[in-house]
């Protein structure tokens, strides 16, 4: 079943992400990741056009969580500048840490989304969450050697999908 991995929107940056849609969706949680997606995987704090759209998200009165995979120390120092809520080694696709946090949140699946950069971790996560999956385009060509073996079957996976969304 690959459509487990494909995205239910597909936006370039999270800049784009489509913020009037997720309200009249109510879409309330929005849980991030953070490698490639708001930032470059090496690089330690957000960049300020990044922290005032966080601020922006958070007066919208979006429920805004790094969900990330990497080590508390990268996510907590990373979340210095935000002041969001963070989930560090969050274990995805698992969705055990998901599924607490959406009860301390109080959200339902029909309440949530995740935003990252790979289909087999981020959007697989969501889909068994049964959460709204956004795929972002990786921020930068620059990977951990981990994700650089598996970006070969992300682009396959990505090329399937983006030929049936006629997306360029
Ligand atoms: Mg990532």
């Amino acid at each position: 079943m690959i459509e487990l991995f494909f995205p239910d929107i597909y936006i370039k940056s999270i800049f784009e992400l489509p913020l009037e849609y997720f309200k009249s969706k109510k879409i309330k949680a929005l849980f991030f990741d953070i490698d490639n997606t708001i930032a470059p995987f090496d690089i330690a704090e957000p960049d300020c056009k990044t922290v005032n759209f966080f601020k922006e998200l958070k007066k919208e009165g979006f429920i805004v969580c790094l969900f990330s995979n990497n080590n508390k120390k990268r996510v907590e120092f990373f979340n210095r500048n935000l002041g969001v809520f963070t989930i560090h080694k969050a274990g995805k696709p698992g969705i055990k840490k998901l599924k607490q946090a959406m009860i301390k949140f109080g959200v339902n699946k029909n309440n949530a989304a995740i935003i990252g950069d790979q289909v087999f971790t981020d959007m697989y996560c969501a889909h068994r969450a049964g959460i709204l999956a956004v795929y972002t385009m990786p921020i930068c060509k620059r990977d951990q050697i981990v994700t650089k073996v598996k970006r070969g079957a992300e682009n396959i996976v990505l090329n399937i999908y983006k030929k049936k969304k006629n997306i360029n």
